[in-house]
């Protein structure tokens, strides 16, 4: 080594980790899944603990997957844990329509068949998904989870980062990534700042059941006062995200499972049958959220 302070610097610098993420829900799984079979050590560290991102009734959520997203999936080696549980797209119709008289005749229409792909998405539902990550990040051998720990506070030297969890013990890595919520405390302290505004719209979330098959089919009823979508589950079930301003929404969220039904009815219209709650039911505030930058070079 020709130059003694340099060498004095390489050898003090050893990591925990290559990659620190923060967040283990979604993303920071499906990045960390890339990172360790691109061949790096990764660490994922979540606040809540495996038990309860594993509980089946985690939040009454389900995705719709575009085709690209599922090859994601299939690449990092997660679909095949899911795939028993997912639900083929086939076609999407659009319309508009009035609580009362249901949706109109007249749709937009995308169907497979056109594009000779097989499947438009899926739809899985958040319980499935997160329990597949899960899963599959235990089996990934560059991949160490730490759950149930929250990072409190982060530092950076000039060669690496450093993250605090909330019992004072600290882990090391050369970068470090956010991929918790749309709160980011990482991002936070970064200094990286958001742009967004209220919708004024709550999405009221439920899976529903009911007589007839769904073929496959998703809908988006085009509301006055937001969108209805039914999107198609396994089996004879829903998933069903609908937007009302947010007092009517309030209001409709305080009723009971059977007045909710009759509310929801109207603007469902009949062509699956009678339909049924499955499940528990949520309700979500609608809002746009988005960091203004992705990458914070350092801070303070
Ligand atoms: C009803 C509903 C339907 C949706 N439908 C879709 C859809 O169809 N398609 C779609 O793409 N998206 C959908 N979304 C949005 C989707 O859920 C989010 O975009 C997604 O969850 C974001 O994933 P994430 O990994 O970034 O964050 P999250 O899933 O929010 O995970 C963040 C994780 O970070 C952890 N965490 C937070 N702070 C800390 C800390 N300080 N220390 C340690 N851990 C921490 C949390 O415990 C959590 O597990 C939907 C959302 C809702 C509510």
């Amino acid at each position: 080594m020709d130059n003694p302070e340099q060498g004095a610097i390489l050898r003090v610098m050893t990591y925990d980790t290559d990659i620190l993420i923060v967040g283990g829900g979604l993303n920071g799984p499906a990045l960390a899944l890339a990172l360790a079979q691109a061949g790096h050590k990764v660490t994922v560290i979540d606040a809540l603990a495996e038990t309860v991102r594993k509980d089946a009734a985690f939040d009454g959520r389900g995705y719709a997957l575009a085709l690209g997203s599922q090859r994601l999936l299939q690449a990092i080696g997660v679909w095949g844990r899911v795939a028993g549980n997912a639900q083929p797209m086939l076609e999407i119709k659009v319309t508009d329509g009035h609580a009362g008289s249901g949706p109109s005749p007249f749709f937009i229409h995308f169907d497979h068949a056109e594009i000779e792909e097989g499947p438009m998405g899926f739809m899985v539902e958040d319980r499935h998904l997160r329990r597949a990550f899960l899963d599959a990040m235990a089996d990934a051998p560059g991949i160490t989870q730490v759950s149930g720990q929250k990072v409190v506070a982060q530092a950076v030297d000039p060669g690496g980062v450093s993250v605090t969890l909330d019992d004072g013990g600290i882990l090391t890595g050369r970068l470090l990534i956010g991929s918790d919520g749309r709160a980011s405390g990482t991002a936070m302290r970064a200094g990286i700042k958001r742009t967004g505004w209220d919708y004024g719209q709550t999405g009221l979330v439920c899976a529903i059941s009911h007589e007839k098959p769904h073929h496959g089919i998703a809908h988006q009823f085009f509301m006055p006062p937001g969108p209805l979508a039914i999107l198609p589950l396994t089996g004879n079930r829903c998933s069903i995200v609908w937007s009302e301003r947010t007092e009517t929404a309030a209001k409709i969220n305080a009723l009971d499972d059977e007045a909710y039904l009759q509310v929801l009815r109207p603007r469902f219209g009949d062509f699956l049958g009678d339909i049924a709650l499955d499940g528990k039911r949520f309700a979500y505030p609608l809002n746009l959220t988005i960091a203004n930058s992705f990458v914070a070079a350092e801070w303070r």
